[in-house]
């Protein structure tokens, strides 16, 4: 099991975000964590080895990414996966049939799929309710529930639900309280301290934030989990590459310098577009006028740089859409490139339709991932492809 060096708790958020989980290389002094590219390792007789038999279950690179992040969330143990999906996948297997599932009804349009597509099909049942109202979650759940799993703000519409509030619904229920920090990162919010038994993250986002790998990572403090989920990754394989645990790793070093850009930035472009296009149509959790702002000054200690904006159709968002030149339309979120998206279409295309109009997913939603761009360029960006709204 992959755990924190204790003492990297003693010091901040930044210099845990560049040392945390590494140590200079034994071998040479290197002080950047090697990329160990190997599949197995060379054992002295049997059962006599270094720690490490086979990279399945154990690779160094990977092990410093684990530690790293798990010490940024004020966690204990941290397993890498190959994606933010199949860390899902894998947290999924600590469940068996028969067990039933809270879920968040506005959730990554993935882990929808996931859970209604193929999941259900193993036994797993589950309730999707508006997590917003801590009620909601206490009323869907039954004697057989053993999981409430969030995403807090959501993607895409910007959503928060009460950490504090459902961590404790969790407790005495005896439910697992899993959180999908991937929109808020460790920098502006670590559910562990709300409650949480399991944080994860698409590192493919914020963690990296330079949109050149894909991954996911989940991190506790809780022993048996960690066990667990220990036995879970080794058995059922969906870890990462060295190469990809490294670019992740290389990315979190500065994870604390890119937040409050991401921030700035986003607060600055939802003011312009509050301004311009009505309250009404802009949703961030930094506006006055976001219905659960006091709720996020609460539990997060920055708002970030993801923004939605509801255009009435999708011709209007097209529209708009296609004007952006600093801004790239694709998928994905939490680089240091601005992009812009629409929902309907691409994260949450596999959301039923009817499903996805009683969300407020709208064919006329997009969604901006405000980049760390000099705010001048984005703005007279966003100026120009809004001026035909
Ligand atoms: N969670 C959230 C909030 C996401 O936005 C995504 C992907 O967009 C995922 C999980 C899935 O992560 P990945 O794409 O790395 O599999």
């Amino acid at each position: 099991m992959t755990k924190i060096f204790e003492e990297d708790l003693n010091v901040g958020f930044g210099t845990r975000a560049i040392h945390a989980g590494q140590r200079p290389d034994l071998m040479s002094g290197a002080i950047m964590t090697p990329i160990y590219t190997t599949s197995t390792y060379v054992q002295e007789g049997l059962g006599d080895n270094k720690g490490y038999e086979y990279a399945r279950g154990k690779n160094p690179t990977r092990e410093a990414l684990e530690r790293n992040v798990a010490a940024l969330e004020g966690a204990t143990y941290g397993f890498a996966f190959s994606s933010g999906m199949g860390c899902l996948d894998s947290m999924m297997k600590l469940f068996k049939s028969g067990d039933h599932v809270v879920c968040g009804e506005n959730v990554y349009g993935g882990t929808f799929r996931l859970f209604d597509r193929i999941l259900q099909h193993f036994g797993l049942e589950f309730t999707f309710v508006d997590t917003r109202d801590a009620q909601k979650v206490e009323d869907a759940c039954k004697p057989n529930t053993k999981l409430i799993l969030i995403e807090t703000p959501t993607n895409p519409l910007i959503r928060l639900t009460d950490l504090k509030a459902v961590g404790e619904i969790a407790k005495r229920r005896n439910a697992i309280f899993i959180v999908d920090n991937t929109f808020a990162t460790p920098f502006f919010q670590r559910p562990l301290e709300y409650g949480a038994d399991i944080v994860f993250h698409s590192t493919t986002k914020y963690l990296n934030g330079h949109s050149d790998m894909i991954g996911g990572i989940c991190v506790t403090k809780n022993d048996e989990i960690a066990e667990r989920l220990q036995f879970i990754a080794n058995a059922a394989g969906a870890v990462p590459g060295p190469f990809d645990s490294w670019l992740a790793l290389r990315g979190t070093k500065t994870l604390h310098l890119r937040m409050p850009r991401h921030d700035s930035n986003g607060r600055a472009i939802a003011k312009w577009l509050a301004e311009r296009l009505g309250d009404e149509r802009v949703i961030y959790p930094g506006l006055e006028s976001h219905p659960q702002h006091q709720l996020a000054k609460c539990q997060m200690k920055g708002f970030g740089g993801m923004i939605s904006v509801e255009m009435g159709t999708k011709e209007k968002a097209n529209e708009v859409l296609k004007r952006f030149k600093v801004f790239s339309l694709a998928e994905s979120l939490g680089g240091v490139e601005s992009l812009i998206s629409h929902p309907a279409s691409m994260t949450h295309a596999s959301v039923p339709i009817e499903r996805r109009a009683q969300l407020g997913i709208t064919e006329g939603l997009i969604r901006l991932s405000c980049g760390v761009e000099e705010i001048d360029d984005l703005l007279a960006d966003v100026e120009q492809a809004f001026s035909v709204a």
